[in-house]
């Protein structure tokens, strides 16, 4: 019996094992096809290396890698599996064909349902709800099946408290080493930005200060050009795309500036209210423009030391964003300034176009954008001064749906 445990167990680590192995840092399509066959590949050896029990009953694993396939993939995910199973239960033969086809449909219906609910909780949360929902599934499997063994009551039970004893044990190995490697990949990203951003500010630092000057000087002369009555309009209007292209150069260069170190100057022990109002009323006609509603919610009373400037850079960075995602058809950019716990919660909210997985990865790698106009650098220098205060910044969102950036900084 251990062996027949143990070498199910072995197929059940082997999709974490050559995922961890090969593609943990990219989950890109072909990985993820490449993970839906693997899991296959372990279901239908799971259903090859079946328990079997002393009174002749029969019970294998195969639901464990549907239903976690199910909860972390949805619908499309798992329904190649779906067909994988009833392909080799057919295969299999013998009775009780008819009986898995519905129960396995049942399950194809319900638990890809849970999709989003399940990847909205923290990993402990995971572990917890995948066995909750793998002892629900296996009990009802139990259940149904004990209509059909009435006669034998008393070896039925006992086998159901082992078949389910063994689900649960499994689940919760299998899950928590799938959440540790999800929490290993996460560490490393944050790791890399966070080199990432050293590299940066030790130079920007330098090199944005020597570039600001000349190009202010060069925008004071060319704007007393603007002034002479000699030249002709064709003229004016290069000058007029000189300025433009120089205010751009600026913006560039002052977006670099803030990525240094926090200057102790403007380092202040406040609640980030002045800063919230003063960037809801700078962007309030930028946010009116794109028929954009602001609306701020400021709970917080927890104080933190931090720089002034950096802050207002790194709100006007997110508020932009929000403002920029919602340009087409306008909507509201809700903010949430909150304390929970000694930590301070900044939730910013938009309703606009939102992103995916792997365009969340890429947020604050510098000079990635995908706008026209777009520097690229504006999350990269929110990633620095949320660095700077030890606080984190979670992101949630959904293609055409919105998006939320959640920032806790502990006090
Ligand atoms: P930029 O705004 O200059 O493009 P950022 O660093 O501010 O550079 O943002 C990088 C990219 O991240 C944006 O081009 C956009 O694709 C994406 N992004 C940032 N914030 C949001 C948001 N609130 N909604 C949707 N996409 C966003
Ligand atoms: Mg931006």
């Amino acid at each position: 019996m251990i062996e027949t445990l143990l070498l199910n167990v072995l197929f059940l680590l082997m999709p974490v094992l050559l995922a961890v192995m090969f593609f943990e840092n990219q989950l890109t399509k072909t990985n993820k096809y490449l993970l839906i066959f693997l899991s296959s590949v372990t279901l239908v050896f799971c259903m090859a290396f079946p328990f079997n029990l002393e009174m002749g009953a029969i019970f294998d694993l195969r639901y464990i890698p549907f239903i976690i396939v199910a909860l972390f993939g949805g619908y499309r995910t798992v329904f190649p599996l779906y067909l994988v199973l009833n392909c080799y239960r057919f295969f299999i033969g013998g009775e009780g064909i008819y009986q898995s086809l519905v129960f396995s449909t049942i399950i194809l219906i319900v638990v890809p349902y849970l999709n989003r609910w399940f990847m909205g909780k923290s990993a402990k949360g995971r572990v917890l709800y995948a066995v909750v929902v793998t002892f629900l599934v296996m009990a009802c499997y139990f259940f149904t099946l004990s209509f059909k063994y009435s006669n034998l009551t008393g070896e039925f039970l006992p086998l159901t408290v082992y078949a389910l004893v063994i689900h649960i044990i499994v689940t919760s190995v299998i899950m928590s080493l799938i959440e540790k490697v999800i929490a290993n990949v996460k560490t490393r990203e944050l790791y890399l930005r966070s080199e990432r951003l050293r590299d940066i500010s030790d130079l920007s630092a330098s090199i944005a200060h020597e570039i600001r000057n000349p190009l202010t000087v060069t925008n004071g002369f060319l704007q007393l050009l603007q002034g002479s009555k000699t030249i002709t309009a064709e003229e004016k209007s290069y000058i007029e795309f000189s300025l433009k292209e120089l205010e751009r150069a600026e913006l560039i260069v002052s977006d670099f500036l803030t990525f240094s170190k926090p200057q102790s100057a403007n380092m202040v022990y406040a609640n980030f209210k002045d800063e919230i109002t003063y960037v809801e009323n700078i962007m309030r006609p930028y946010a009116n423009l794109n028929q954009v509603d602001i609306q701020v919610r400021f709970t917080n009373s927890l104080m933190k030391r931090y720089d002034k400037n950096q802050m207002q850079q790194c709100f006007i960075n997110l508020f932009k964003n929000g403002i920029e995602a919602m340009a087409d058809n306008g909507g509201a950019l809700s903010i949430d300034v909150a304390e929970h716990k000694k930590n301070i919660m900044i939730k910013i909210s938009d309703c606009g176009v939102g992103m995916t997985r792997e365009e969340i990865v890429q947020l604050g790698k510098p000079y990635y954008s995908t706008k026209k106009e777009g520097t690229g650098l504006g999350m990269l220098m929110v990633y620095s001064t949320i660095g700077n205060v030890k606080g984190k910044i979670d992101v949630k969102s959904v293609v055409g749906k919105g998006t939320t950036f959640l920032i806790t900084i502990p006090v």
